[in-house]
Parts: structure tokens; C-alpha cells; sequence
């Protein structure tokens, strides 16, 4: 396990990730029901943004420390407020120094009822987790197999919720247990949430992700993505394939996508794309 992510927090991948994340989260929030979030690669949850390992990469300097200087129109601001808010909440100066993973983002957005089990298998993230929800009734921390949790943690006695699968990507494999992981979870809980991260590279997603979603038939998903640039190798920009998103969550971000683009964009490559990929409509 070498991946770390404090060197990528508030990359322009994550600002894609997050995004979403705030918009399912607040979308489940238009009913009274409690829910729970399940998030089975969860990172250590809070990144310090002045420390050495953030320093050396510089990566959220063209992510969140772009968007954050940013003016944006009204809407678009709007739709991404809950997200950003979280953020200045935790910068106060104005000076961008601390990013939430998503466990944190999404224990701020979360309301009294609503519930998080956060998964981590990295030992030192792990701990660094365990101690930042250290006493709070509403997270659940577990050091496991991400992969593993999509069978045990699911279904959620809430009924409702959303689960994030974001892996590193450190091997071919993690495709093949990405899928399998949610056939399984989707075969226990069907109406839930799910949203899969994954990388863009030379402008094509993980092999075999995209049409794996589509051969699990669910019912609905959503396919969205967000580039940077073109480059021979490397990350050039992120999708999320979302099954059973919320049906707002295409036109919101068919508002939010398109005023986000030229912030973070580094060559004029840069695009992006929204695109129901099952619908049952
Ligand atoms: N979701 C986090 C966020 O948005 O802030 C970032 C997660 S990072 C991309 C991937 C995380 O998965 C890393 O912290 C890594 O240690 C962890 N990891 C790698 N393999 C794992 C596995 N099999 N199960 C659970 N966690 C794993």
C-alpha cells in the first residue's frame, strides 16, 4: 500500500469527487429519514495543507485553491456551496491550510439522524481517522478491506443512504473488486446510492469500469467527468460513475460542470461530460 493521499488532497480530482458528494448528500437531506453514508476508502479524513507531504506535490494549489479564489456565477455558486462552505469552515483566515476527506466533508454535511462508517486499510491513515472521529457517536471508523466492507456494511438499517468507493487505483485488480464489490452490495441493497470513482488518464477511464457498471444493470446511472488536460501519461482528470443517482444530480451538474471547467482547466483540452448511462426513462 503506497498510495497516500495527503499528497492529492484538494486536487482537482477530489474537487470533482467532493462536489458530488456534497450534492448526493444534500439531496438525501430533502427528506426528514435518517440515512447513512458509507465510505469504503475513506483516507485519514482531515489533510493539513501547509504540511511537507501537501507542500511537496503542490497539487490543490491548481484544485480547491483555484476554485476557492474563484467568483462564481450565481447558480453554479449556489450548487456548490455546501461543499465550499465546508471548506472555508475550516480555513477561517482565508488562507487555504486544512482540506476535509471525504469522511469529514461528509460528517459536516451530515444532520443529527444521519450516520457514517468511514473504511480504511492503511495503518497510519487509519489511526489518523480513528483519532479525528475519536468519541463521535455518528462515525463509525473500521480498519478493513474497503472491498470486503460493500458485503458486511450493506444493507444500512436507515434503508437509505449512499456509499463511495474510491480506491487508489494502484493495480489492474482493483476494477475487477471494484465491480464485483458492488454486484454484491447492489444484489443486499439495491436502492442504494453508489458512487465510483475513477481516473482519467490520456482522456480514457479505467479500462473496463464503465462497461462493467453498465453489464450490472442497475436501473440508473450517471457517468460524469471532469478534465484538466492531455498529457502522454499521468492523471489528466476524474470521473464518477454514479448508480441510483439522484435525478436532480444530472441537470446540477450539467450547471456546475461547465462553470467549473475554465477555473481548473491547464490546457484547453479541458472538458466535461455528464451522460446518463443506464436510464430506465
Ligand atoms: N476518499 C478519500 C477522500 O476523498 O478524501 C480519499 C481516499 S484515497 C483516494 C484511497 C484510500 O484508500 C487511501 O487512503 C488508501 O490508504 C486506502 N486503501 C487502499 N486500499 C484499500 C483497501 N483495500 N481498503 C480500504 N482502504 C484502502
Amino acid at each position: 500500500m503506497n498510495y497516500r493521499h495527503v499528497y492529492h488532497a484538494g486536487n482537482f480530482a477530489d474537487v470533482l469527487k467532493h462536489l458530488v458528494l456534497a450534492r448526493v448528500v444534500r439531496y438525501l437531506q430533502r427528506k426528514e429519514k435518517p440515512f447513512r453514508i458509507l465510505d469504503t476508502h475513506a483516507g485519514c479524513g482531515r489533510y493539513d495543507l501547509t504540511g511537507e507531504k501537501a507542500q511537496r506535490t503542490g497539487e490543490w494549489r491548481e484544485g480547491i485553491g483555484r476554485l476557492m479564489t474563484a467568483d462564481l456565477p450565481a447558480k453554479p455558486a449556489e450548487l456548490a456551496a455546501p461543499y465550499l462552505d465546508v471548506v472555508r469552515g475550516m480555513n477561517p483566515t482565508g488562507a487555504i491550510e486544512a482540506y476535509p476527506g471525504s469522511p469529514l466533508l461528509a460528517r459536516r454535511l451530515m444532520r443529527t439522524q444521519d450516520r457514517l462508517s468511514a473504511i480504511e486499510l492503511h495503518p497510519e491513515d487509519f489511526a489518523e481517522l480513528q483519532t479525528l472521529f475519536d468519541g463521535d457517536h455518528h462515525v463509525r471508523t473500521t480498519k478493513l478491506d474497503g472491498f470486503l466492507a460493500l458485503g458486511g456494511h450493506v444493507p444500512f438499517k436507515e434503508r437509505r443512504g449512499l456509499v463511495l468507493i474510491d480506491p487508489p487505483f494502484e493495480d489492474t485488480g482493483e476494477v475487477t473488486r471494484m465491480l464485483d464489490g458492488v454486484a454484491r452490495a447492489l444484489r443486499r441493497f439495491p436502492g442504494g446510492t453508489y458512487c465510483l470513482w475513477y481516473p482519467l488518464k490520456t482522456g480514457e477511464p479505467a479500462r473496463g469500469l464503465v462497461e462493467g457498471v453498465r453489464r450490472l444493470a442497475p436501473k440508473e446511472a450517471l457517468r460524469c467527468e471532469l478534465s484538466v488536460r492531455t498529457r502522454a501519461k499521468g492523471l489528466d482528470g476524474s470521473g464518477l460513475l454514479v448508480v441510483n443517482p439522484p435525478f436532480v444530480l444530472a441537470e446540477e451538474l450539467g450547471v456546475l460542470l461547465p462553470a467549473i471547467v475554465p477555473l481548473l482547466a491547464q490546457d484547453e483540452t479541458a472538458g466535461w461530460r455528464v451522460e446518463e448511462l443506464v436510464t430506465s426513462r
